[in-house]
């Protein structure tokens, strides 16, 4: 899903557990992709730099859109932060530094993992035992499918009144 939902889902965790710093849950819950995919608009700024400058913004809207990574490289930084490997490793650290809502922000990243396991398709699957196992589920493409993204937007707008 987009990161405003991810933020939000963050933000519904951290009050649903009587957490105190909703900002810190919602970065924790955008993590993977503001991390991920640096390398990935990077690489993606880079290529469409190659164009004609006249030609620069509609290169990089089409590079962006392609759902296609560009090398290996960003592809496994985007893999890398979508892992449970990842996640446990984050946990363990949030432990020592946020003693008192490292279950909390935990919860917040692994929450961004599993909703991306059923909204993501293709090269951005997410591979959450990456990178031991590669084996993935075809997700849907939640830009492609309203009818997933109104779904996944009504229950956690539902859940938001409950918590409310
Ligand atoms: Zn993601």
């Amino acid at each position: 899903m987009d990161v405003l939902y991810h933020a939000l889902t963050g933000i519904a965790i951290s009050k649903s557990m009587g957490g105190t710093d909703p900002a810190l849950a919602a970065a924790a819950a955008v993590l993977p992709d503001i991390v991920g995919t640096i390398p990935f608009y990077y690489y993606k700024i880079q290529q469409a730099r190659q164009s004609p400058p006249a030609a620069f913004v509609p290169s990089l809207f089409a590079l962006l859109t392609s759902s296609k990574f560009a090398n290996a490289t960003d592809a496994a930084s985007y893999h890398i932060t979508h892992s449970l490997f990842t996640a446990l490793g984050l946990t363990i650290l949030a432990y020592f530094i946020f003693p008192n809502s490292w279950h909390i922000l935990s919860l917040c990243y692994i929450s961004h993992i599993l909703i991306d396991i059923p909204t993501h398709d293709g090269e951005f699957a997410t591979r959450m035992f990456y990178p031991w196992n590669t084996r993935f589920q075809y997700g849907k493409n939640w830009a492609k499918s309203w009818r997933m993204s109104l779904a996944f937007w009504l229950y956690l707008g539902s859940y938001y009144l409950l918590i409310s």
